[in-house]
C-alpha cells in the first residue's frame, strides 16, 4: 500500500517535469528546435499498443504499463521510474538509418522480456515489451517501408543497414520512394542533443525526419499513410507479443507464464495458470506438521520425521528419523495426515478415519512424549462433531499470533479436507463454522483448492503447503503475504 502510494505521487511528478522540459527546450531553441514528436506522437503509440495488446486479452492494468513502458523510450533520460529514457538514442526509434542498432535492440528487448518473465519480474518483462513495441511502431512512421511495400513482411528482427548500392540510390523526400530508408534526425544543430547523441550527418540523398515521419494525420505523407502506418504498426507488434508467447510456451510447455505476464486484477487466476498443480482436486501427499511450543517443529514424511529448529529455520542434525516406538511411542509408525496442537500439553494426531490424543511434554524429551491412554480412536460425530467423519481430514493448524508456541491456549482450529475448512473452537470442543469451501476470497490470497499442510510458526505467520508449493499467511493481517507461494525446495525449507 505504502509504496503503491509514493508510485503514484513520483508518477504524477514525472508527468509535470516531462511538460517542463518540453516546454524549456521549446522556448529556448526555437526556431531551431526539436520537431515536436519524435515518433507516433504519444496518442498513437497508446492507440496502437491498445489494439496489440487487447488482441492477446492483456489486462488493463497490464496493458497500461505496456503503453508507460512504450513511451519510456520518447523519454529524457532521467524521466522514467524503470530504466532510462531513449529520446536521444537513435536506435531506440529506428532513426537515421539505424536499422541494425535498431534490430539489436528488439532482440535485446525479447531476451530480456522473456528472462524478466521467466524469472517472475513482471514489471521489468513489461517495460521490456513496452519498450520493443515503441521501435517497431516508429519504424512504420519513420522509415518509408509502407510507401514502397505497405503490405509486405519484413523481419525487424534482423535488419541490416543499408548497402552501399542503397546508399547510392536517392531517396524522394517528397514521395518516400526509393531504397528503404528511415529520416534523420537535427541532432546536429543543437548543442544539447550534441552532448547526449552520437553526432549524425545527414547524407545529402536522404530526408529529415519532418519530410518522412508519418507521425501523425497531418503529416507530408498525408493521413491515409498514416493509417497505413498504425495498420502495420499493430501488426508488427502482434507479431512481436506473439514470439514471447511462443517462446515462453516452447521453455516452460503447461506452466501458463504467458497468461501470468498478461493477466492482472485475478491473480489466483495467474497462480493457477502457473502452477496448475495448485489446483488440483485429488489428494497429493500429505505434509503433517506441528509445532512443538519448544521452538521445534515436527515434520512427518511417510514413516521418518524431520526435527525443524524454528529460529534457526533449519533441521536439526541427525533428521530424518524413523516414526517407531522409541521416538514416538504409541503413536502410527507411517502414514499419518495431519498432527494439530490443541493446547500447550495436548496434540492431536490423525490417520484415515483415526486419531490419537497426544501428551507434549516438551520439557522432558523433546522426541518422548506419550499417548493418552485408550487411543487410537475413530473421528466421527461424538468425537470431533462437525467434521468429515469416516473420511478423515486433510490438514490441520493452530490459529492466533503466538500459534500456542508460548503455552497460551490457543482456543482456534482450521481443519482441512479436501477443498473445505471447519473453524474449530478448542473451548467448547464443535465446529464453529460449516463445511466451507477454500477460495481466495475466503482465505484471503489462498491459490489453493484446499491443502496438504499447516504449521503455525508461532511468529505471526502459518505456512500452508500444497503439493510442492507453500503460502505464507499473516494472521494479524489475515491474509497471504505477497510474493506467494513459493516452491518448496533445498533453499526455502532445507532438509524437507
Ligand atoms: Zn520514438
Amino acid at each position: 500500500m505504502g509504496n503503491d502510494g509514493i508510485q503514484r505521487s513520483m508518477g504524477r511528478f514525472h508527468l509535470v517535469k516531462r511538460c517542463l522540459w518540453t516546454t524549456t527546450i521549446t522556448t529556448l531553441f526555437h526556431p531551431l528546435a526539436i520537431p515536436e514528436a519524435h515518433a507516433f506522437q504519444g496518442p498513437y503509440h497508446e492507440e496502437v499498443t491498445k489494439k496489440a495488446t487487447a488482441y492477446f486479452e492483456f489486462g488493463s492494468e497490464t496493458a497500461k504499463a505496456v503503453i508507460t513502458g512504450n513511451l519510456n523510450a520518447d523519454a529524457k533520460p532521467s524521466e522514467p521510474l524503470i530504466g532510462e529514457g531513449e529520446w536521444f538514442k537513435p536506435e531506440a526509434h529506428f532513426d537515421n538509418e539505424t536499422f541494425s542498432d535498431g534490430s539489436a535492440r528488439i532482440r535485446a528487448k525479447f531476451d530480456s522480456a522473456v528472462a524478466n518473465i521467466v524469472a517472475g519480474n513482471k514489471d521489468l518483462a513489461i517495460e521490456d515489451i513496452g519498450r520493443a513495441l515503441h521501435a517497431i511502431q516508429d519504424f512504420m512512421s519513420h522509415s518509408n517501408f509502407v510507401v514502397n511495400s505497405p503490405n509486405d513482411a519484413i523481419d525487424l528482427f534482423n535488419l541490416t543497414d543499408p548497402t552501399s548500392a542503397d546508399r547510392a540510390k536517392g531517396v524522394d523526400c517528397n514521395t518516400g520512394k526509393g531504397p528503404l530508408s528511415t529520416g534523420y534526425w537535427y541532432y546536429t544543430d543543437l548543442e544539447i542533443a550534441q552532448t547526449l547523441a552520437k553526432k549524425v550527418t545527414r547524407p545529402s540523398n536522404r530526408c529529415m525526419h519532418d519530410k518522412l515521419h508519418k507521425d501523425k494525420p497531418d503529416c507530408p505523407a498525408g493521413a491515409a499513410l498514416h493509417e497505413v502506418a498504425k495498420k502495420r504498426a499493430v501488426d508488427f507488434s502482434i507479431d512481436f507479443i506473439q514470439r514471447i508467447k511462443t517462446k515462453l510456451d516452447k521453455l516452460h510447455p503447461g506452466k501458463g507464464l504467458f497468461d501470468v505476464l498478461v493477466k492482472d486484477g485475478d491473480r489466483c487466476k495467474a497462480v493457477f495458470l502457473a502452477h496448475p498443480e495448485l489446483a488440483l482436486k485429488k489428494k497429493l501427499v500429505p505434509r503433517p506438521a506441528i509445532n512443538w511450543g519448544n521452538g521445534k517443529a515436527f515434520f512427518f514424511n511417510g514413516d521418518k520425521y524431520t526435527r525443524y529448529d524454528i529460529a534457526k529455520g533449519a533441521p536439526d542434525p541427525g533428521y530424518p528419523k524413523s516414526i517407531d516406538a522409541q521416538t514416538w511411542p504409541g503413536l502410527w509408525t507411517s502414514g499419518i495426515d495431519a498432527a494439530l496442537k490443541w493446547s500447550s500439553d495436548t496434540a492431536y494426531f490423525f490417520k484415515g478415519n483415526q486419531y490419537i490424543r497426544y501428551r507434549i511434554k516438551p520439557d522432558v524429551v523433546i522426541d518422548k512424549s506419550h499417548p493418552f491412554p485408550g487411543f487410537p480412536k475413530t473421528i466421527d460425530e461424538k468425537s470431533w462433531p462437525g467434521l468429515w467423519g469416516a473420511s478423515g481430514i486433510d490438514a490441520s493448524v493452530e490459529w492466533g499470533p503466538s500459534g500456542g508456541a508460548l503455552g497460551i491456549l490457543t482456543n482456534k482450529a482450521y481443519i482441512f479436507n479436501g477443498n473445505e475448512y471447519v473453524r474449530y473452537s478448542v473451548l467448547t470442543g464443535k465446529a464453529e463454522t460449516t463445511h466451507k469451501v477454500v477460495t481466495a476470497q475466503s482465505w484471503n490470497g489462498l491459490c489453493a483448492n484446499g491443502i496438504d499442510g499447516a504449521v503455525n510458526w508461532g511468529n505471526g505467520k502459518v505456512y500452508l503447503f500444497k503439493g510442492n508449493y507453500y503460502f505464507r499467511f499473516d494472521v494479524k493481517k489475515d491474509k497471504v503475504d505477497p510474493g506467494y507461494p513459493q516452491p518448496v525446495n533445498s533453499s526455502t525449507w532445507p532438509g524437507l
